[in-house]
């Protein structure tokens, strides 16, 4: 009851410190911020290559990011006798910012134990929104139209990236200290998650290939986007490791800037899984429905619903702030001897080496506020043959 309090007070006063205090009452007792390691290598061992072909292109998807402006949708409304606690519009980072999501939802329910809670929605938001109520104890279901893997979640890249078209520069210091409570519980939540069977979350080494030098300024601009906050590098440095700058007489690619990092990986086919076994193993129960109207969060049994309907609230309830940002994914076949990913944003491609397919991301402009979720293959084949290229031009060191 204390807790409940304390958290009404906080998100009531626009979650200021007292929410990062709230991240450390979570932490245990011997809890010692992470390092940021400077460890890694000072050489590189051979790198395998991509064995990229379009004929090894196994899969094809587009996804469409739910982006709203000034962040994503946290508030409590009242519908009828219902309590509908929203959460979506969490951008291209919801995986990424997923825990963190989960619990400012489950902090928002005013109940006894046992109570029993509807979760609408089974996407990356409504599994771990789901899994944090069971955590505190209520009576979980998940109601939604699809499941994975054929939620938008399933046809994300799958990468630490918290800051990710999650709000606009315009909005970000309202928003700052939220995201950052949001980040930091996610990212020691995924560190707990390393190790397992399947391996749902690794970590890799990462290689960016940039044409000119890096601008260190911290934002990014994409062309034809709003301007985006750096908030991973301005609030998040102390916790994740950090990038070295590869040296030429190591540096095995034929573009002349190129930055290692590690990087946390999702395995999403795996981490799905997980999320959705975990669920079921907790006593929770998905039933499938389609809400085609905001009254029908009036029909549910539970006096509590969360809404984690993503992009899908945009018609559902006709919130025209959420804007859709296009992503065209694909999957090579996998090669488990590949250890590192790359992201060449230059020319429009990254692959990243996860176990359930190489995933190529082709980035295109004109991906904003672009709903379409039709498949261009000519994209997908665009990227594949920019990695060929890259990985043609390599050379040992
Ligand atoms: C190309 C691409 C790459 C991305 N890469 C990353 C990444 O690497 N890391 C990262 O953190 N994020 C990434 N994202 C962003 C991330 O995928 C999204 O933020 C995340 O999927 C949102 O999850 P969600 O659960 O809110 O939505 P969804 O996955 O869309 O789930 C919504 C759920 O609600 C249900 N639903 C919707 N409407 C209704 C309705 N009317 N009635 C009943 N049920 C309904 C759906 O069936 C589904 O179950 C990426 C996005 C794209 C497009």
């Amino acid at each position: 009851m204390q807790r409940r309090h304390f958290m009404k007070q906080a998100l009531g006063a626009g979650l200021a410190s007292s929410l990062l205090g709230c991240t450390s009452q979570r932490q245990p007792a011997s809890y010692h911020p992470p390092y940021s390691p400077v460890t890694l290598p000072l050489s590189l061992p051979p790198l395998a290559r991509v064995e990229a072909r379009s004929d090894r292109i196994v899969a094809m998807n587009v996804c469409t990011r739910p982006f709203r402006a000034m962040g994503p949708r946290t508030d409590v409304e009242s519908m009828g006798n219902k309590t509908v606690i929203h959460n979506y519009g969490h951008g291209g980072s919801g995986w990424s910012l997923s825990w963190g999501a989960a619990a400012l939802a489950e902090q928002q329910i005013q109940a006894e134990v046992n109570t029993p809670v509807a979760i609408v929605g089974c996407g990356a938001i409504g599994l771990t929104t789901a899994i944090a109520c069971q955590r505190a104890g209520y009576q979980v279901t998940i109601y939604a139209k699809e499941r994975p893997p054929y939620v938008r979640s399933s046809y994300a890249t799958g990468i630490w990236s918290p800051d990710s078209r999650i709000v606009t520069l315009e909005h970000a210091a309202d928003y700052a200290q939220t995201w950052q409570w949001m980040a930091r519980l996610s990212y020691l939540r995924f560190q707990t998650l390393l190790g397992l069977a399947g391996t749902p979350v690794e970590w890799t080494t990462m290689f960016r290939l940039a044409d000119k030098p890096f601008d260190d300024k911290g934002g990014h601009n994409i062309p034809g986007e709003p301007a985006y906050p750096g908030f991973q590098h301005q609030l998040l440095s102390d916790l994740t490791p950090k990038a070295r700058d590869v040296p030429e007489h190591l540096n095995p690619f034929a573009t002349p800037h190129v930055r290692q990092f590690p990087l946390l990986m999702f395995n999403i086919s795996a981490y799905s899984q997980y999320l959705l076994d975990v669920f079921a193993r907790n006593g929770g129960i998905i039933v499938n429905r389609t809400l085609s109207h905001q009254d029908d969060f009036k029909q549910f049994d539970e006096s509590i619903i969360v809404n984690c309907t993503g992009y899908g609230a945009k018609a559902l309830l006709n919130d025209e702030t959420i804007t859709p940002v296009r992503g065209q994914t694909c999957k090579l076949m996998p090669q488990p001897e590949l250890q590192y990913g790359l992201q060449y944003f230059d020319r429009h491609t990254s692959f990243y080496p996860r176990r359930d397919g190489i995933l190529v991301q082709a980035g295109a402009e004109g991906d904003f506020n672009n709903p379409q979720a039709n498949i261009d293959p000519a994209e997908s084949v665009a990227a594949v043959n920019a990695i060929a290229d890259i990985m043609q031009s390599m050379h040992r060191v």
